[in-house]
């Protein structure tokens, strides 16, 4: 047996070797982080090492931002009773770039609405219906400008009585940052799926663009509501559907109105946004679910600097997309998807 076994190893490695002369290596892994299923697809040499440091990457971060997690920084923050907290220069850098889109978004995207999430059950799955007064009670508590940065970025601090999380931009800080790390590195063809948050790296292997199906939120994401190209970009959707709770016949879903402590009502049902930057476009998603459909497409209009596109489903299945969306956006068949035009 064993004079056999070189022959046998170069029989195995000339099959590999014919295998890589067709396809690129590649790895592909399957995590549970940041409270959702994510999927890692690296492609290229050391496709394998650098999907474990992507996940190795996505636990640091939740550690750092697990807001029910008494070691995390943005536990610290919320329990300071006012002090200043330290923070890891990732946490710095998302805070001082997530507060600049909650100014952007006239405070559509309030970090600080914690509190009004956690009065709705959405933090334990203890769902509930707040009483009005309890409501008014929790609004002035939702105020992003008291959220302080100092000046060097390391430190933080937040009065005493409020509460932040970063669930609207996380997920899309991590992808971009992990985007980020892998091009440097040298990967030129990646796609990381992070719950709702599409983050890919260049294009296919093959160099075609990836193709993205953006769900259909009228049936709970089951279906496709179309299919967009991209390369290189990030694809985040914020939808009523992807957490909510009945009650009474009214469906409550976690994206909340900061001006009413309550779940946002502005007709939509779901927000894509697809652009270059993660971090902004899920601020965005968030945001823009929010202001509902007008003021949403005013917002773009407004923001060409953005330079992002969007997908806007309205709660009567109705459709938007913007007009960078015409070439690259596939609507499911029977479907017509109104163009916004700057
Ligand atoms: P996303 O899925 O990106 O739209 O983020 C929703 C999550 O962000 C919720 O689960 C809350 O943790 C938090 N959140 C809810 N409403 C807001 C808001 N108006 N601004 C910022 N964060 C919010
Ligand atoms: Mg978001």
């Amino acid at each position: 047996m064993r004079k056999h076994a070189p022959a046998a190893l170069a029989l195995a490695a000339a099959l590999l070797l014919a295998g890589c002369a067709q396809e690129q290596p590649s790895a592909s892994s399957q995590i549970f982080a940041m409270d959702t299923v994510m999927s890692l697809e690296v492609y290229g040499d050391g496709a394998e090492e650098r999907a474990a440091q992507a996940a190795e990457t996505i636990y640091r971060l939740e550690d750092l931002w697990d807001v029910t997690d008494e070691g995390s920084e943005i536990w610290a923050l919320d329990h300071s009773g006012g002090a200043w907290v330290d923070l890891s220069p990732e946490t710095a850098e998302l805070l001082d770039q997530a507060l600049a889109l909650c100014a952007l978004t006239d405070g559509a995207l309030d970090l600080t609405a914690y509190p009004a999430v956690r009065a709705w059950g959405f933090t334990t799955g203890d769902y509930r219906v707040p009483a009005r007064e309890e409501l008014e009670a929790l609004v002035p508590l939702i105020d992003y400008t008291r959220l302080e940065l100092d000046a060097a970025g390391a430190r933080a601090r937040l009065p005493e009585g409020m509460e932040l999380d970063l669930g609207a931009v996380a997920k899309g800080y991590a992808g971009a940052l992990l985007a980020r790390q892998l091009r440097e590195a040298g990967t030129a063809s990646a796609l990381l799926s992070l719950g709702g948050n599409i983050q890919a790296v260049g294009a296919r292997p093959d160099g075609s663009p990836w193709r993205i199906a953006i769900q259909d939120p009228a049936q709970d994401g089951q279906a496709a509501l179309g299919v967009v190209e991209i390369v290189d970009q990030a694809v985040v959707t914020s939808g009523g559907y992807q957490r909510y709770f009945e009650e009474d016949g009214t469906r409550y879903w976690h994206i909340m109105d900061p001006d009413t402590a309550a779940p946002a009502r502005g007709g939509l049902s779901s927000v894509t946004v697809i652009g270059a930057d993660g971090t902004v476009c899920d601020a965005l998603s968030t945001a823009l679910f929010v202001m509902g459909a007008e003021r949403a497409a005013d917002f773009w209009r407004d923001h060409p600097e953005l330079e992002v596109e969007l997908i806007l489903t309205a709660e009567d299945g109705s459709v938007q997309i913007t007009q960078g969306l015409e070439d690259c956006f596939e609507p499911a068949q029977g479907l017509e998807a109104a163009v916004i035009a700057p």
